[in-house]
């Protein structure tokens, strides 16, 4: 399989698009033909073995290959629960992408590029990898690379922007992961990021590469596990499924078009978004006007330029049929409580963006499939927005409690480039 640039540039192999990330020509890379869905039999098989199978004629030809099994091993191997948040509605199921080291769907991403990037990297000269983030993208980096050989992963995220617990959730990685506090905001840190990326030396020298969600090997696990809950839900139920996205940079909005164009029994597809516009308007008026984001409850979807609206606009107009509700800040409110109090079932701002997509549909539309709403992170991740909704402390699972408990390490930087580079020098590994 070959992957080519939605700007054209010649096509690669899927090593070189993972270890590149955007293409040569700015644009991003998508597979150069979409493989069909493999038997609907693998349902029945745990989630990291249907991958596998699913995602194999994507590593086709490619050095990573044999590796892939062991890939999908690493990447998912935590429980993705589908549930019925409400049993007087079973026509609604939330798949829990939250059960992650780092409590959100990002964890898979994450996973699956850092055990692709261990595998083709050189621990003689471990791969670079930077990431700017302003939330839950860094946490999850952190942990995927930790205690591996043939990457350094360097996280920048901007001073006194972030609660406690996420902080907490950036700083706690052991070697080879180092946490940059930059004295800026989110723009500051992807300015760096950037500049590092453009400057020649630098790239070489560390052997820069980045973790960003344009890269498409964050994207592979996020089509896998959509079409592995169609699957089993439609065979269970008899229906077709609807998804439901919450949506900010559009990976998962890319990978439930992309799942359903490779035969998956997906059917109507619902982009949600918190108020930022950019698709809503795009939706009603069929022109694509990024904005500035404006600042939500549901921050890690606060994205006025979605990074993956490239590829949803490279696919043809049959294969991008969807759906866009746009969800206030007090929807997102009412909504939370209302759940809590129908059912008692818990969401997260950005879900809850996904919930109230469903509740503002036509009973005819509710009941010609079942849907599946993806529940992107763990409540407690936003505990101090949820609790006071709900009435209730939010008590953290496991793995966020173990978070907790760790050691803390960062280095604090001005937003220059000078001083990234000094950070990035590698230190004694003698401790
Ligand atoms: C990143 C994130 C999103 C947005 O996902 P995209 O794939 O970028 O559209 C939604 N919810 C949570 C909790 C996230 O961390």
């Amino acid at each position: 399989m070959r992957f080519v640039s939605t700007r054209g540039a010649a096509g690669v192999g899927l090593s070189q698009a993972i270890r590149a990330g955007a293409a040569p020509d700015g644009g991003l890379y998508v597979p150069e033909e979409v493989p069909a869905a493999g038997p609907a039999g693998l349902a029945d098989a745990p989630l990291a073995d249907f991958a596998a199978a699913m995602l194999a004629p994507f590593f086709a030809g490619d050095p990573l290959a044999d590796d892939l099994p062991a890939i999908c091993a690493e990447a998912f191997d935590f429980p993705v629960p589908l549930v019925t948040p409400d049993p007087k509605r079973p026509g609604l199921k939330a798949l829990e992408l939250f059960h992650g080291p780092t409590g959100a769907f990002k964890d898979f991403g994450a996973r699956f590029l850092m055990a692709c990037f261990d595998r083709f990297g050189d621990p003689a000269r471990p791969l670079g990898v930077l990431v700017a983030t302003s939330g839950d993208t860094g946490g999850a980096v952190g942990c995927a690379a930790e205690g591996r050989a043939a990457v350094r992963a360097t996280i920048l995220y901007p001073a006194g922007r972030v609660s406690p617990f996420q902080e907490a959730q950036l700083t706690c990685w052991g070697a080879p992961v180092q946490a940059l506090e930059v004295d800026g905001d989110f723009d500051d840190c992807q300015r760096l990021v950037k500049a590092a990326f453009a400057d020649p030396a630098l790239a070489d020298a560390h052997n820069l590469t980045s973790a960003n969600s344009i890269n498409i090997g964050r994207l592979l696990p996020q089509i896998a596990y959509l079409a592995y809950a169609s699957v089993r839900i439609a065979r269970a139920s008899g229906n077709e499924i609807g998804l439901i996205v919450p949506s900010g940079n559009l990976g998962h909005g890319f990978a439930a078009l992309y799942a359903r164009a490779m035969g998956f029994p997906i059917r109507p597809v619902i982009l949600a978004t918190n108020a930022n516009r950019t698709l809503v308007d795009w939706k009603t008026t069929g022109v694509y006007a990024p904005r500035a984001s404006v600042a939500t409850i549901a921050n890690a979807m606060d994205v006025g330029a979605p990074s993956n609206f490239e590829r949803l606009a490279a696919l043809p107009p049959e294969r991008r049929k969807l759906g866009v509700e746009r969800v206030t800040d007090d929807q997102i409110r009412d909504r939370i409580r209302a759940e809590y109090a129908a059912s008692g079932y818990v969401w997260c701002p950005h879900s809850a963006t996904a919930a109230e997509a469903y509740a503002r549909l036509s009973d005819r539309v509710r009941d010609e499939v079942i849907w599946i709403a993806a529940a992107t992170a763990h409540p407690f991740k936003f505990a101090e927005t949820v609790a006071p909704l709900i009435g209730e402390t939010v008590t953290a699972p496991p793995a966020l409690a173990a978070i907790q408990g760790r050691a803390l390490a960062k280095r604090s930087i001005p937003a220059r480039l000078d001083r990234l580079a000094d950070a990035l020098r590698p230190v004694s590994t003698a401790s």
